[in-house]
């Protein structure tokens, strides 16, 4: 047993990863501007340490390259061929250290490295018997969430799982929008809920500067932000937009490192960030983007990805931490699975706090084993390399 005086020397040195592939049925399927979704091809991670102590991580990436570039067997190849042979048998004094050794000569495939960082500082949160919300800094013990709602045939229907969001508790209702379906739905929605509610429009990068005038028309509904509006890897044309509306604008897709999060502040191409610790490497940058939005002044809130429970687990740790001023996409397991991969599943009062599991050490959760056996599809466990060729 770990005592609290040598927490902060516990060192962790990775001997085996063992990756899994499940499919996870959602309830209900899943539209954005992108595509439809109605299971979740999800790679997850068991990684074991020298000492005996383990834990799971997972990568977010999906089946199709709509989000970002990458894909979960383009972060299965990545993991395999690449990253995990850094990470396995080398020994760090602190889940710190990992995010350098994983970029270095590799560039991109960030939510394949995120799963293994993550599950790093999952590992070492369990090798101090600490909880990860206490490890990363986190400073609340309860996180507030909104509700992300996909595309809807009708602006009616929207406005009736608008409405039932805010009875269940949900603190902010997110609305998914594309050409098309979406000043009018937004409109439907404002005006059934009345002016105190926090509404947001997530466009997942699905308009053009030839919009700006139609997207300003959203300026009118006094929405808490309007998220990646433009183009993922644009940042220029985001703030040309800003500069057009009142409406604050968040971005999603652009914010890839610490370095683009520097950018956007710099050129005002929004007001707000959405950190999703797969899209940036993993929690150590979430934590320094955090840390640069807090000291400009600019409040962040954690995304979502569709992840299981177990994804969820370090997603609320990450936004217990004091800038994560806005409600994260945190929905309860309920939300999207029939079944979630841990227990307790993850819940939401009627207030729409997520309780931030501060009491239990490494996760918070108890991974269901036996479920993620019965629902694998693939399976490959990675070891140290035996054989080391120099280099010539
Ligand atoms: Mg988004």
């Amino acid at each position: 047993m770990t005592s609290p005086s040598d927490n902060t020397r516990a060192a962790l040195q990775i001997d085996r990863i063992t990756m899994r592939e499940i499919r996870l049925e959602l309830r209900e399927p899943f539209r954005i501007s992108s595509g439809l979704m109605s299971a979740r091809r999800i790679a997850l991670l068991e990684l074991f340490d020298a000492s005996g102590a383990r834990t799971w991580s997972e990568c977010v990436a999906f089946q199709l390259p709509i989000y970002s570039s990458e894909t979960i067997d383009t972060a299965w190849l990545a993991i395999r061929e690449w990253l995990a042979p850094r990470i396995l048998g080398r020994r760090f004094e602190s889940p710190e250290e990992v995010h350098a050794v994983l970029e270095e000569s590799v560039r991109g495939h960030n939510m394949a490295k995120a799963a293994l960082e993550m599950g790093c500082w999952g590992l070492a949160a369990v090798l101090r018997a600490t909880p990860l919300a206490t490890l990363l800094g986190g400073t609340r013990d309860r996180v507030p969430t909104g509700i992300s709602l996909g595309i809807q045939p009708e602006p009616v229907l929207l406005v009736q799982r608008a409405q039932a969001a805010v009875a269940a508790g949900y603190r902010k209702i997110k609305v998914k929008i594309q050409p098309g379906q979406d000043v009018e739905y937004v409109r439907a929605v404002r005006v059934a809920l009345g002016d105190t509610v926090d509404i947001m429009a997530d466009a997942n990068s699905a308009y053009t500067l030839r919009d700006i005038e139609h997207l300003a028309q959203l300026d009118e509904f006094d929405l808490i932000m309007l998220e990646q509006p433009l183009g993922d890897d644009d940042l220029v044309r985001h703030a040309t937009l800003q500069r057009r509306m009142t409406t604050p604008i968040c971005l999603d897709e652009s914010i890839t490192s610490v370095d683009r999060a520097e950018d956007m502040i710099a050129l005002r191409s929004g007001r707000i960030i959405n950190i999703k610790p797969g899209r940036v490497g993993g929690l150590s940058a979430s934590k320094t983007i955090h840390d640069v939005a807090a000291r400009a002044g600019m409040p962040v809130w954690c995304g979502g990805m569709l992840e299981s429970g177990i994804g969820r687990a370090y997603n609320v740790a990450l936004a217990s931490l004091p800038n994560f001023s806005l409600p994260g996409d945190l929905s309860p397991s309920a939300r999207y699975w029939a079944r979630d991969l841990v227990s307790p599943e993850w819940t939401m009062d009627l207030d729409g706090m997520v309780r931030v599991p501060v009491n239990r050490p490494g996760l918070g959760v108890a991974v269901d084993e036996d479920l993620i056996e019965a629902l694998a599809v693939r399976r490959e466990d990675l070891r140290p390399a035996r054989v080391v060729v120099a280099a010539s």
